[in-house]
């Protein structure tokens, strides 16, 4: 696996990151994937390294899946929970991950619902001297590198399970329908599918997606349009990525009811039917069923690939915390 090209400390966002750059990370990931595969589904990698997640927000996949990639590494990893901790007797953040760093930390996973934590922690970090890095395991409405990364691992994998990478998406056509406006998954998402040359189209009722949003996303290699309505988004899509309503980030009632929003924009057998014969649906979990997608749709392994993206997860974040950890010699 080549280390060469890839010189981040830190992963925060998706903004800047080069196709020469997604195809390091899929390729990597490649390589993971089949170490999962193996009898002994571990590599030593990371043997000796302190690998310290800290969520301030639930979450049940990343965290899980992170926590599971640094073991599969041979990483030691510390769990932080904030109910249990001294935050609540009014420790600081950045405190708190200078304790971590004072016990030997070599990369923190932060998640938090302010957007902005894991970058304000990365600068500390950084000058504080620390040869620490920082992975946005999600911010608030700002970023889920990590979540678009195993997405575009994902769509990658399934036009070619051999050779997953960049190129495969040119010119594919990907709805992302939901919740986009409070979505940190749409926006990491939009900066790689742009990057990676797709013709993305966003369907979601007016109150959440606008053509403003779409425009700070604007990119020179892929297109990207708005739609109000799901028709027009669906037809001849290859993949459909569905978003939760994400009911605990909206300040007031921008939806008639969840059911008229079914009847809407949710993903039924029938309105597959518009997208290519062979198109797949995806949602970043947790899914409200009979809400985002029939459970139908959603759980029909040929057309579903939810749980291929939580498989996908452990082998991306591996490949990260692999990347991140390669400045440093490893047993
Ligand atoms: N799990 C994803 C996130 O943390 C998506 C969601 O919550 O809807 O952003």
């Amino acid at each position: 696996m080549a280390t060469t090209e890839w010189n981040r400390r830190h992963i925060l966002s998706l903004e800047d990151f080069t196709a020469a750059e997604y195809d390091i990370i899929l390729q990597t990931a490649a390589s993971f994937r089949e170490v999962l595969t193996r009898r002994t589904r571990k590599v030593p990698t990371l043997q000796g390294r302190l690998i310290t997640n800290m969520f301030f927000e639930p979450s049940t996949r990343t965290r899980s899946s992170f926590e599971l990639a640094a073991k599969r590494l041979s990483a030691d990893v510390l769990n932080f929970a904030p109910g249990t901790s001294s935050l609540t007797k009014g420790e600081t953040i950045l405190d708190t991950a200078k304790t971590y760093l004072a016990m030997g930390t070599d990369m923190m996973v932060v998640r938090h619902q302010q957007s902005g934590v894991p970058q304000t922690i990365a600068w500390e970090l950084d000058r504080l001297g620390a040869q620490v890095g920082v992975l946005n395991a999600g911010d608030g409405l700002h970023a889920h590198p990590s979540q678009a990364l195993l997405d575009l691992f994902t769509i990658a994998q399934h036009f070619d399970p051999d050779a997953p990478r960049t190129a495969l998406l040119a010119g594919k056509k990907i709805a992302i329908v939901g919740d986009i406006v409070h979505s940190r998954v749409a926006r990491s998402n939009l900066w790689s599918l742009t990057a990676c040359g797709a013709d993305v189209h966003l369907a979601a009722p007016p109150t959440l997606v606008s053509k403003p949003f779409a425009d700070a996303f604007a990119s020179e290699s892929g297109s990207l349009s708005v739609h109000w309505q799901l028709e027009p988004a669906l037809e001849n899509a290859d993949i459909v990525m569905t978003l939760r309503l994400q009911k605990e980030r909206m300040s007031s009632n921008l939806l008639p009811s969840l059911r008229e929003y079914h009847q809407q924009f949710g993903i039924t057998r029938d309105r597959l039917a518009l997208c290519q014969p062979h198109a797949r649906i995806m949602h970043p979990g947790p899914v409200n069923r009979g809400v985002e997608l029939s459970s139908e749709v959603m759980d029909d392994a040929r057309i579903s690939l939810v749980q291929t993206q939580v498989t996908s997860g452990v082998a991306v974040r591996m490949a990260l915390l692999y990347l991140m950890g390669g400045g440093k010699s490893v047993a």
